[in-house]
């Protein structure tokens, strides 16, 4: 593929990429990755600009979901071993939080494993909420599953900035990985989200048996969503789970597939999360060239990141300075 008539197309006439030329882009040799990613760089730089957005999350309660999401090692249906814990209090989120602050973070996120939260669960949420927001700078964003209507303006009203509710696949796929709920309950939380006045951060995994088509039509999906962030997940196969067997897809397809999703959502903060570290290995650096913009420093919900000084030194070694929500420098 012609990427230089490509650069002209999307930097210079400002048209953004079709679909069938993502789908040409999926079948370009690697080595034209390094082209591809080149490009990705100065769409991004263009677009979003040069800085590296970063979100800590927070497990305020893990296991003992009743949902059957495949990937996922807190479902209650598969018996992963993992480290259950019952909804934090306040004053445990508030310590995570302060951590998160000192290691450079900007977003604090309260995640809980659930398919929506209880009142009991939503009340206590807001109370850590109120109470982080009170002690430390940080921006607060949650991920509480499915809400209803009410509940997604209480957390507006509370001064959440963003709400993460991925759809994780595209619409084809979606019934292969879950059963207990739909596709669509997921796009209306995602829509009510908006609606409530918060920013949505949208997005999925990569690598759970999906075809690569599927990987361009689930970007094109969240694409009409309109996003302001999109994490970028990598299947980490856990033992116990359905997809336990599954091998992580090559680093270097992980790249291309950073790339291209740069080049269909040019001004969104592209998120690398969990399992980015056994894909991209060590083409990490590689892969914030190429596009992902953001990430989740620290550990994530049931697995360990790198230290987060390793994560610090290699935006520091690219040279991108840090930025919060308004793109200032922090
Ligand atoms: S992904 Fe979320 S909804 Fe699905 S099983 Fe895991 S915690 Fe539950």
């Amino acid at each position: 593929m012609d990427l230089t008539k490509l650069e002209k197309q999307i930097l210079h006439d400002n048209k953004s990429l079709s679909f069938d030329q993502a789908i040409e882009l999926t079948e370009i040799k690697s080595e034209q990755v390094l082209e591809l990613t080149s490009l990705a760089r100065k769409v991004t730089v263009k677009y979003k600009g040069d800085g590296v957005f970063l979100r800590s999350i927070i497990s305020a309660k893990t296991g003992d979901c009743s949902e059957d999401c495949s990937f996922c090692s807190q479902s209650v249906h598969f018996s992963s071993p993992i480290s259950k814990h019952s909804l934090l209090d306040p004053d445990e989120v508030l310590e995570a939080a302060i951590q998160s602050q000192k290691m450079g973070a900007f977003d604090f996120c309260i995640v809980i494993a659930v398919k929506g939260p209880s009142k009991s669960q939503f009340q206590k949420v807001l109370e850590s909420i109120k109470l982080v927001k009170e002690k430390t700078n940080l921006e607060i964003g949650c991920s509480l599953g499915s809400l209803t209507r009410d509940q997604a303006f209480a957390l507006g009203k509370a001064g959440v900035w963003r709400y993460n509710h991925n759809l994780e696949s595209c619409r084809d796929f979606f019934p292969n990985i879950c059963t207990t709920h739909t596709y669509d309950e997921r796009l209306d939380t995602a829509k009510l989200v908006k609606e409530a006045g918060m920013e949505l951060c949208c997005g999925g995994i990569i690598g759970m048996g999906e075809t690569v088509e599927q990987r361009i039509k689930f970007a094109f999906e969240i694409k009409e969503l309109d996003p302001h962030t999109v994490p970028i997940n990598f299947l980490n196969p856990r033992p116990g789970t359905p997809l336990g067997h599954l091998k992580p897809i090559p680093s270097i397809e992980a790249v291309k597939t950073i790339a291209i999703w740069r080049l269909i959502m040019p001004d969104k903060v592209l998120m690398s999360g969990g399992g980015r570290e056994i894909t991209l290995r060590d083409l990490q650096s590689m892969g914030v060239v190429a596009g992902a913009n953001g990430m989740i420093i620290g550990n994530y919900l049931t697995t360990e990141g790198r230290p987060p000084e390793d994560d610090l030194r290699m935006i520091e070694d690219l040279q991108m300075p840090i930025k919060d929500r308004y793109n200032n420098e922090v």
